[in-house]
């Protein structure tokens, strides 16, 4: 079994196997505890790893801020990797038909457009035509 292929199995796995709220309190006070026995130098250790591992990965790390702003947004998904996925993969705004960019901050940034009472996504569009949308949509 590859990587790939174990990370798809085991979100499987946590699927079919949801947590009782009793098990989550109990992983939630143990992984506080872990923190709570680190030395200073553990924790520097820690932190420096992590600082690294921002470095070395700085498209992951992109996603899981897209896909964390999309949540408190409210955008409702139930696989937000293949929608990260979906996201990346359009080129054109399904309104305007402009070319998307991504990054800098410009009319043709792609942005993600969803109902802003169900959450549900409704496409990929430029930030210009996001913009002139109406609000409360
Ligand atoms: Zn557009």
């Amino acid at each position: 079994m590859t990587r790939q292929e174990r990370s798809v199995y085991m979100k499987q796995w946590r699927l079919d196997n949801p947590l009782t709220d009793e098990q989550k309190i109990e992983i939630k006070c143990y992984k506080r505890q872990l923190q709570l026995n680190k030395t200073d130098e553990q924790k520097e250790a820690d932190n420096a790893y992590n600082r690294q591992w921002r470095i070395d990965n700085p498209a992951v790390v992109l996603k899981i801020r897209r896909i964390c702003h999309w949540k408190k947004r409210g955008v409702v998904c139930d696989d937000f990797d293949s929608l990260h996925d979906w996201y990346l993969s359009q080129d054109i705004c399904q309104i305007c038909s402009v070319v998307l960019t991504t990054g800098d901050v410009c009319s043709t940034r792609r942005v993600i457009d969803h109902c802003h009472i169900k959450g549900e996504v409704r496409g990929i569009i430029c930030f210009g035509c996001n913009v002139r949308l109406p609000k409360q949509k």
